[in-house]
């Protein structure tokens, strides 16, 4: 920090919150830059009120501005297909926690185009966050708090029990998020103080099809390049109809199109162009996980439950480990 100027230290890894000993960390964290006003963060997707004491220890000094939540699916039934396993009931008790201790703006974060997803679950977004603003008001005694609802398109991925799944079409993304939008700002009351943020299902699409392609997309990525695409992450780079215009003039002579990549289901005998990389999940795991999900029923966290056999503990020769390890966590240093 003394080297770059920096400001800020992030724990950026994808679940730092689930970390048994975050808690400890945290404490450790905020005490060593107390004196440095050096930001902390912790990009959070849990939705308990253990997250919101974490967020206070790591703006101890600074102003409570944003605090994120990803309950992910906008309804109870949604929830259960993607085993987030929380209950509006819980957000409601955690937001409250939140705007209680002084946080003015909550972000919540959802996906739209799950498995088995209708417009109504993706409207129900809309009443969670009137209920978060109604229960924010009532605890901050203030109007001035805020909620933006934030949403990414899913995309299923490879080694993920959603890898047979289909993905909606950017025209059903585009045609739901705008429902939700209008059901947002349509409303009288607490429509103002929600904010809405989301992207149309097109990047959706192209991801999509990187994401589950086998090596034919090569040759469409090739033909993207040789046409003057670069950067393409970037949106101002990005061009959704030069990679439509790519993939129809490489793909219909291999017999495949863009559907098929991504729009379209598949069944359980369907080798799928990565089962020969092993991610340590057995597929036939993968494979019941998915049906579950479609059942819409919950499956517990291994941590607390006995073992379910995925395959992932045997196979990568790991262990889940529990804390506290009695191993001195801070200050953190270079790996020699
Ligand atoms: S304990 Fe290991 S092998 Fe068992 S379900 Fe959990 S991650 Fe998989």
């Amino acid at each position: 920090l003394k080297a770059t100027g920096f400001e800020e230290v992030g724990l950026l890894s994808l679940s730092s919150a689930d970390h048994s000993e975050i808690g400890e960390v945290a404490k450790g964290l905020a005490d060593r830059y107390e004196e440095d006003k050096i930001g902390l963060s912790l990009p959070s997707t849990r939705v308990d009120a253990f997250n919101v004491d974490l967020a206070n220890e790591l703006t101890r000094n600074g102003r409570r501005s944003g605090l994120t939540f990803a309950p992910e699916g906008g309804s109870e039934r949604m929830r259960k297909v993607i085993n987030k396993m929380v209950s509006e009931e819980d957000l409601i008790r955690t937001v409250a926690t939140a705007y209680g201790n002084g946080w003015r703006q909550v972000k919540l974060y959802f996906m739209c185009g799950l498995p088995t997803e209708t417009d109504e679950d993706v409207l129900q977004i809309a009443d969670m966050a009137m209920n978060v603003i109604q229960k924010g008001r009532e605890v901050s005694g203030s109007n001035d708090i805020r909620c933006t609802v934030s949403i990414g398109g899913f995309v299923p991925k490879p080694h993920t029990p959603f890898q047979w799944a289909p993905q909606l079409s950017s025209e059903e993304t585009d045609a739901r998020l705008e429902k939700l939008r209008d059901k947002i700002r349509g409303d009288k009351k607490y429509g103002r103080s929600i904010g809405f943020r989301y992207h149309d299902g097109k990047p959706g699409i192209v991801e999509g099809l990187l994401s589950r392609g086998d090596r034919r997309i090569g040759a469409v990525i090739r033909a993207v390049y040789d046409d003057g695409g670069r950067f393409d992450g970037w949106r101002e780079h990005f061009s959704y109809d030069r990679w439509m215009q790519c993939a129809d003039k490489t793909l219909p002579g291999m017999g495949v199109d863009v559907d098929w990549y991504t729009t379209r289901e598949r069944t359980y005998e369907e080798v799928l162009p990565w089962d020969h990389l092993d991610s340590g999940l057995d597929k036939d795991w993968l494979w019941e996980d998915w049906q579950d999900s479609l059942d819409e029923t919950e499956v517990e966290d291994c941590r607390w439950t006995p073992c379910f056999d995925c395959g992932v503990c045997p196979q990568m020769d790991t262990h889940i480990q529990i804390g506290p390890t009695g191993k001195k966590l801070l200050p953190l240093t270079v790996v020699k």
